[in-house]
């Protein structure tokens, strides 16, 4: 569902400044969860925003659906001023999803993430993991195939990552997604992709690749990969 090829993007004059994304070669399939894996500052985020087409690439080719894709963002912030609900229900609004079926929905993605006892509370009311689960809802509620998620899960502590883990994983499975979730975190990409796919920097392009299998979901695989990455 998402082929990228020969993609390069440079900030500012080409011919002054490196370019931050060199030759990325990428083909997505239809229900896939791929990791992106990369350190900081390698290009990962940009990578992500040029598939959103919220960046023009300075070269290279994009095949994306035609109905665009969905985004949960690195900073994701609720509106505060919204319930948990209210912010779902605006992203079905902007989608022209009409009442009464907007409130439907907007109850059947609170309970997907499983927070339908707290869809009246405001942002400032829940704790970090619910307030992603609340944008995790919202970007659902896009209800676009391919969700793009860029380190949504970074801030949380690790019980509260596992458990989102496991919810976003039952999501996936359930809702036959494409997920291209973009880490820095070597076991989170282990963890939840079926392909690992490692980011080099400066310029960033895909170095290495691999396949997970459910077998290999373990916490040493991360600790093989990890050592493979050095
Ligand atoms: P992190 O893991 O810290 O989020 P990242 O892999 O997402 O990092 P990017 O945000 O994609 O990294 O940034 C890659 C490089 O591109 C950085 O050197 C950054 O300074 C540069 N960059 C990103 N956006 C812009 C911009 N709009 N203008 C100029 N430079 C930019
Ligand atoms: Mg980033």
């Amino acid at each position: 569902v998402v082929i990228l090829e020969n993609l390069a993007k440079t900030f500012g004059d080409p011919g002054t400044n490196k370019p931050v994304l060199e030759d990325v070669d990428l083909k997505i399939a239809q229900g896939e969860f791929v990791a992106l894996l990369g350190a900081s500052g390698c290009g990962k985020s940009t990578l992500l925003n040029l598939i959103a087409g919220l960046e023009e690439p300075t070269a290279g080719s994009m095949e994306i659906p035609a109905e665009g894709v969905a985004f949960m963002f690195q900073d994701a912030t609720l509106f505060p001023w919204l319930t948990a609900r209210g912010n779902i229900e605006l992203a079905l609004k902007l989608r022209g999803v009409p009442q009464p079926e907007r409130g439907q929905r907007a109850d059947e993605l609170l309970k997907l993430v499983h927070l339908q006892s707290s869809g009246d509370k405001r942002p400032h009311e829940l704790s970090g993991g619910m307030r992603q689960r609340v944008a995790l809802a919202r970007s659902l509620a896009q209800d676009k195939h391919v969700l793009l998620m860029d380190e949504p899960f970074a801030a949380l502590d690790a019980i509260t990552r596992d458990l989102l883990h496991e919810e976003l994983e039952r999501i996936w499975r359930h809702t036959g997604r494409t997920i291209i979730f973009v880490t820095h975190n070597v076991r989170e990409a282990v963890r939840l992709g079926q392909r690992v796919l490692l980011l080099s920097s400066r310029p960033g392009k895909v170095i290495r690749e691999w396949r997970i299998d459910a077998e290999q979901k373990k916490p040493e695989q991360a600790a093989v990969l990890a050592n493979e990455m050095t």
